[in-house]
């Protein structure tokens, strides 16, 4: 048996979101702590194959259609193309420095890190394997399971000529023609990135609508973008497998093939119509088309492979993410889980809150005696063509919870008068829904220019018990978008 040769107070393994903000936050408090991350490169999913980067090409889609609309504001610009290459290479610099900053923090937070795969090994001990396959066993009382998520490749056949949202980070070039399979918020991200920069794209839903897990008005207006700036859907499908195109020079390289089924009761939340028994029916349509990139954009998965959970009796639901309680618990005496791996909101700020609240807990003294992460009215943003803020319950889910009755929504779409100058209109709609009879905001959706800055704010608001009276009663700002919240009838 290895010896043990090192005891922490504190092991988190996994240098990402959660991980690296509950490792800091507990050596602030004097725990001595060691962090474990086998990539090679701390910050996790989200500075090096989420957040960061996708912000980056966003910023770089924003720009393209500035552009455009520069014209009309007088501007004698003229568009000359895009290099892909140029952006992804400042791109990687700015994420390799970022990588740098999120180590010498921990150095200058005294959290050892040790580079390797962390496993349970039993008790509180933690196995770490080099990449050089040296084994050793670390020990503490507590140790904390923060290893993130991966991608789902959907297991049908030539599967792997497709690539993840992984993998789009690594293109060298740009692809002419990309399917994107999945309409989710990477999806929809990615297709809007794609399509502004001047690749044409191909969108593939299971259901006739997009970003189903929201407000209808969100995914409705957020289509309707989509579809003016060129990207085409290929709605209710199940796509059947990919072939790499052989013969001719110029083709493009792979054919992805798919059914067309409408959707199923099951499929469809918010928004996505659907006809009984319709995937019954004879006669379903087989589709093809050919593309130079093929994204697989249809869930994530938890990284539990070989973490040793069964051994340390750490248990997972059926679709194999960590369960753990409103304390990030998981049921075995010091092992603790959270952020992705545990799939209960997948997003940054969320997994980091976590991490902070357990260190305050676990180290911080007794005033933290019942801090934890309260996951309701967590905002979040899609930077699709239209930026979209979405924050507590869609209109069904506050239906299903409280009753049509006891709900009221609030909605309004218009033109944002940046647009005033141009012969387009990309729209903006907004949509509040509150509870009756105080009138309580519990769903604020909203999407359009500048609704990605404008959430955070009504986020506190809603946090606070906001109402609409309360809303209304703040003066407006004009002229803005976010006026209209303030005004809504
Ligand atoms: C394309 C994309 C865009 C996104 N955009 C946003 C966004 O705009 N806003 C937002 O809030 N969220 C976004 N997210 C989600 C966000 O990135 C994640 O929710 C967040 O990173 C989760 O943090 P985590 O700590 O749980 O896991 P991660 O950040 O994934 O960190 C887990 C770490 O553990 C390491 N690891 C795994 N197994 C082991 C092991 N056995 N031993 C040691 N180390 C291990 C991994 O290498 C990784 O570094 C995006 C995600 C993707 C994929």
């Amino acid at each position: 048996m290895s010896p043990i040769n090192k005891v922490f107070d504190y092991i988190v393994i996994g240098g990402g979101s959660g991980g690296l903000a509950s490792a800091r936050r507990a050596a602030s408090y004097g725990a001595k702590v060691a962090l474990i991350e086998s990539s090679g490169r701390l910050g996790g999913t989200c500075v090096n194959v989420g957040c960061v980067p996708k912000k980056v090409m966003f910023n770089a889609a924003g720009i393209r259609a500035a552009i455009e609309d520069s014209k009309h504001y007088g501007f004698s610009t003229e568009y000359k193309g895009f290099n892909w290459g140029i952006l992804k290479k400042s791109r990687d610099e700015y994420i390799k420095r970022l990588n740098g900053i999120y180590e010498n923090n921990l150095k200058k937070d005294n959290v050892t890190y040790i580079s390797g795969f962390g496993k349970l090994a039993g008790g509180n001990k933690v196995k770490v394997i080099s990449a050089d396959k040296n084994e050793e066993i670390y020990e503490a009382k507590k140790i904390l399971i923060a290893v993130g998520g991966k991608p789902t490749v959907p297991k049908i056949s030539g599967a792997e000529y497709g690539i993840t949202s992984d993998e789009f980070f690594e293109l060298e070039t740009q692809p002419k023609k990309v399917a994107i399979v999945g309409s989710g918020y990477i999806g929809v991200e990615l297709a809007g990135v794609f399509r502004e920069l001047g690749s044409e794209v191909v969108l593939l839903t299971r259901t006739d609508t997009i970003l189903r897990h929201h407000d209808e008005i969100i995914g409705s207006t957020m289509m309707e973008e989509m579809t003016r700036i060129g990207i085409k859907f290929a709605i209710n499908t199940r796509v059947m497998e990919v072939e790499k195109n052989q013969g001719a020079e110029n083709s493009l390289p792979y054919k992805l093939k798919w059914k067309v089924v409408p959707p199923t009761a099951e499929d469809a939340l918010d928004g996505a119509s659907v006809q009984e028994g319709a995937a019954a029916a004879s006669g379903v349509e087989i589709a093809s088309d050919d593309f130079d990139c093929i994204i697989w954009a249809v869930g994530r998965e938890s990284k539990i492979k070989n973490l040793g959970l069964d051994e340390a009796g750490v248990k997972v639901d059926r679709k194999n993410l960590i369960i753990a309680d409103e304390y990030q618990y998981t049921g075995v005496e010091g092992i603790f889980a959270l952020g992705d791996v545990c799939g209960k909101l997948e997003l940054t700020p969320v997994a980091i809150a976590a991490g902070r609240r357990l260190s305050d807990r676990l180290f911080g003294g007794p005033q933290y005696v019942n801090s934890k992460l309260e996951y309701e009215l967590v905002p979040t943003v899609i930077f699709g063509v239209l930026p979209a803020g979405t924050n507590g319950l869609t209109e069904r889910e506050a239906i299903k919870k409280y009753g049509k009755d006891k709900i009221k929504t609030y909605v309004t779409r218009f033109s944002n008068m940046y647009n005033a100058m141009l012969p387009y209109k990309p729209p903006t709609a907004m949509k509040l829904v509150v509870l009756l009879p105080t009138e309580q905001v519990v769903g604020l959706h909203i999407i359009g220019r500048g609704c990605d800055e404008m959430l955070q704010g009504f986020g506190v608001a809603m946090k606070m018990g906001a109402t609409k009276k309360d809303f209304d009663n703040c003066v407006a700002i004009h002229p803005t978008s976010s006026e209209e919240l303030v005004t809504l009838r």
